[in-house]
């Protein structure tokens, strides 16, 4: 995944764009003084069929990002049947309703979109015994009413300290969705109160668990750039890759 050389081998328009995509975040890490790599590049690829999944993996991106869970399962079902594709990593990162729990903990890698205690256990108790403990990010509501979803800043700490102890999850940090439409300098500043609180929540917890927080994921198509510049080390980009969504 944006390792510099996708385009070669495969002139499509989406590894095309794909390639754009990741030159740019390496020239955001450049510009921000960060290591080449620091950056996972999450493609969104919601409302998008199996095939263009199919072909984003063929030119050499690995990480998928889905927000409906029914959708996903289904195309996850199809590109098992494009075992080209290879082995492909699986994020959740819209809304989840506590009945749809299951299906999340069974076929995905990373939850990014915990924001109540009630979804970790059940996640965790949903988890299967013979997978991976199921990575996870606290969605944290950092534009205050302008955004609906999302934990409040002031309860990221304890909701973090309940999942530490669920055996099922992982706790590796924190995303944020600001609100659309924010003036570039409000918006910085909405990235920057995430990685200020992600530094709270480590200083507030110790040892090993803080250690193992070490992912905020922030920045879509539209604004990468300075969630990069403000520490995102994961990005989440559907529109500039797959094209608009209808
Ligand atoms: C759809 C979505 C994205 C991708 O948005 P683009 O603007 O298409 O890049 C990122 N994060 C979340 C949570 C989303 O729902």
């Amino acid at each position: 995944m944006c390792n510099g050389k996708l385009a070669s081998s495969d002139p499509s328009a989406l590894a095309l764009r794909l390639d754009a995509v990741c030159t740019r975040i390496r020239m955001a890490e450049q510009a921000a003084s960060r290591p080449p790599g620091s950056v996972t590049l999450i493609a969104v690829s919601k409302t998008f069929p199996a095939e263009a999944v199919a072909a984003a993996a063929r030119a050499g991106q690995k990480a998928f990002g889905e927000s409906y869970v029914q959708e996903a399962v289904d195309k996850m079902g199809r590109l098992r049947s494009m075992p080209e594709s290879g082995p492909l990593q699986w994020h959740f990162i819209g809304p989840i309703q506590s009945n749809k729990t299951r299906p999340i903990a069974e076929h995905f890698d990373w939850v990014q979109s915990i924001d109540r205690i009630r979804i970790a256990r059940r996640l965790a108790a949903q988890r299967p015994a013979d997978r991976a403990p199921l990575q996870s990010l606290i969605e944290v509501n950092i534009s205050g009413e302008a955004s609906k979803s999302g934990v409040a800043p002031a309860d990221v700490l304890e909701l973090a300290r309940e999942i530490l102890r669920l055996p099922g999850l992982r706790l590796r940090g924190l995303m944020a969705i600001p609100a659309p439409d924010l003036p570039p300098a409000a918006q910085r500043a909405a990235f920057r109160r995430l990685r200020t609180l992600q530094e709270t929540l480590r200083a507030a917890l110790s040892g090993p668990s803080a250690a193992g927080i070490d992912t905020l994921s922030m920045g879509m198509s539209a604004d990468f750039e300075t969630a990069i510049a403000e520490g995102a080390t994961m990005v989440r980009i559907g529109t500039a890759i797959f094209g608009k969504r209808t």
